[in-house]
C-alpha cells in the first residue's frame, strides 16, 4: 500500500474519504510510514516489518509514538500488540487534543487543521446525528456546591460518590477548549485544564503521558473549582458509577454545545437534564442580573427587574445558585431516580456514535 492510499484508507475508516481537510490533518499527524502502518492494523510486529521492509524495533517505535499521541489504541496499554487505529472521529479528536503536553497557543497548527475539517461540514453532520439518536448520550450532573448539605443525591449523580468509587482518576486537558484556544477563541469561563478521566480512561491517559493522575482529594477540589468557574459537569447517561469521564463544559467551547446553537439542535437531544430545576424567590431577587451569563442554557431572563427561569430550558445544573448573593435561587427536586436510564445509554445509538457511521444520514437540519 502506498502512503497516499494509506491516508485515503484512514479517511475512509473515519467515513470522510472525500474530505481534503481530513486528509491534510492526517498528513500532519502521521508520517507516510506511520499512515501505512496505521492503515494495516491490527497486525503483528512481524507482519508489519515484513510488509514495509522495516525491522521490528522500527515498527515498535512507530507504534509507541502513535499511541503516545492518541492515534492508535492497544487493548493492553503496556504493549502495542493488537493495537488499532482510532474507531471514530470523536475518539481521535478527544485523544489527540486532550493531551496536557500540547500547548495549543504555541503549537496552533494542530488546532487549525482540526478546525478546518470541522468547519468543512463535519460539525454539521455531527450536530445532525444528535437529532436521530433518540437518546441523550450524556447527562448533566448537579453542581454539589449549589445544594444544601442535607440534600439526598443518588450515588451516580453525586460527584463526591463518583470520585470515591473511581479506581483511578486523571486530569486531562479539555479537547474542545484546547482546540478553541489554538484557533484564538479564548474561553470566557476557564483555562483548559478541566476534564477528568476515570477508571480505564484514566489509566490510558496516565500511561501515555497525556494526563496527570489525581488523588481523590485533588479530583474533588478540581471539580469544585470547575463549579466556581461556571462549568457544567457531564457524564455518560446511565446510572453506572464506573468508567465515567466527567467533562466540565462551557457553551463557548464545548464542541457539541457550540454546535447545538450553530445548527439549532435541541440541547435535550444530546444531554439529559438533572432531576432538579432552579426557581427564583422574587422577594429576595434584587435584579442584579449576575445569574444571566452564568446560565449556558439561556434559561434566565430579567423581567420587571426580577430574574425569571424558563422551566423547559433549565437543565438543573445549579450554577446560577452559586452567583446569586442574596440567595434568591434554590433547586427543587422534580424527577424520580428512574428519570436517568438504569442500564445505560442505548447501546445501538452509542455504537453508531462510536463508529460514526450514521453521521451523514437522517433528517435535514432545521
Ligand atoms: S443573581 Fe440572584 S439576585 Fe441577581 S438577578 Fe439573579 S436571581 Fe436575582
Ligand atoms: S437556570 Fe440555568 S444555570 Fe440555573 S440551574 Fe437552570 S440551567 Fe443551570
Amino acid at each position: 500500500m502506498e502512503a497516499k492510499d494509506a491516508y485515503l484508507k484512514l479517511a475512509e475508516m473515519m467515513r470522510y474519504p472525500e474530505s481534503k481537510e481530513l486528509i491534510s490533518l492526517l498528513q500532519f499527524l502521521l508520517t507516510p510510514i506511520q499512515a501505512q502502518i496505521a492503515a494495516s492494523l491490527p497486525a503483528s510486529h512481524q507482519e508489519l516489518a515484513r510488509k514495509f521492509g522495516l525491522n521490528e524495533e522500527e515498527v515498535d517505535k512507530n507504534l509507541w509514538d502513535m499511541f503516545n499521541r492518541g492515534l492508535i489504541f492497544p487493548k493492553d496499554f503496556s504493549k502495542m500488540d493488537g493495537a488499532r487505529f482510532a474507531r471514530s472521529l470523536p475518539q481521535l479528536h478527544d485523544a489527540i487534543l486532550s493531551d496536557l503536553r500540547w500547548d495549543p497557543k504555541k503549537e496552533s497548527e494542530l488546532a487549525q487543521k482540526w478546525q478546518a475539517f470541522y468547519r468543512s461540514g463535519y460539525d454539521r453532520d455531527h450536530a445532525l446525528w444528535f437529532l436521530q439518536t433518540g437518546v441523550p448520550i450524556q447527562r448533566v450532573l448537579p453542581a454539589i456546591k449549589a445544594f444544601p448539605p442535607d440534600t439526598k443525591f443518588e450515588p451516580w449523580e453525586d460527584i463526591r460518590e463518583i470520585v470515591k468509587t473511581a479506581t483511578k482518576i486523571a486530569m486531562a486537558g479539555c479537547a474542545c477548549r484546547s482546540r478553541q484556544m489554538g484557533v484564538g477563541l479564548d474561553c470566557k469561563f476557564a483555562d483548559r485544564l478541566y476534564c477528568m478521566q476515570m477508571g480505564r480512561g484514566a489509566e490510558y491517559a496516565i500511561q501515555r503521558g497525556s494526563g496527570r493522575e489525581l488523588s481523590k482529594e485533588e479530583a474533588l477540589k478540581f471539580l469544585y473549582e470547575a463549579e466556581d468557574q461556571g462549568l457544567v459537569h457531564q457524564a455518560w447517561n446511565s446510572q453506572s458509577m464506573q468508567g465515567n469521564p466527567i467533562c466540565n463544559c462551557c457553551p463557548d467551547c464545548c464542541v457539541d454545545w457550540e454546535n447545538f446553537k450553530r445548527y439549532k439542535v435541541p440541547t435535550s437531544g444530546r444531554w439529559l437534564r438533572t432531576r432538579w430545576n432552579a426557581y427564583v424567590d422574587e422577594i429576595l431577587c434584587n435584579g442584579c442580573g449576575l445569574c444571566l451569563p452564568r446560565c449556558g442554557f439561556e434559561a434566565i431572563t430579567l423581567k420587571n427587574n426580577k430574574a425569571q427561569i424558563d422551566e423547559e430550558k433549565c437543565f438543573g445544573c445549579g450554577l446560577c445558585v452559586l452567583k446569586c448573593e442574596p440567595k434568591a435561587i434554590a433547586m427543587k427536586l422534580l424527577r424520580p431516580p428512574e428519570f436517568v436510564p438504569q442500564g445505560g445509554i442505548d447501546r445501538a445509538a452509542m455504537g453508531a456514535h462510536i463508529a460514526g457511521g450514521v453521521y451523514k444520514e437522517g433528517p435535514k437540519l432545521p
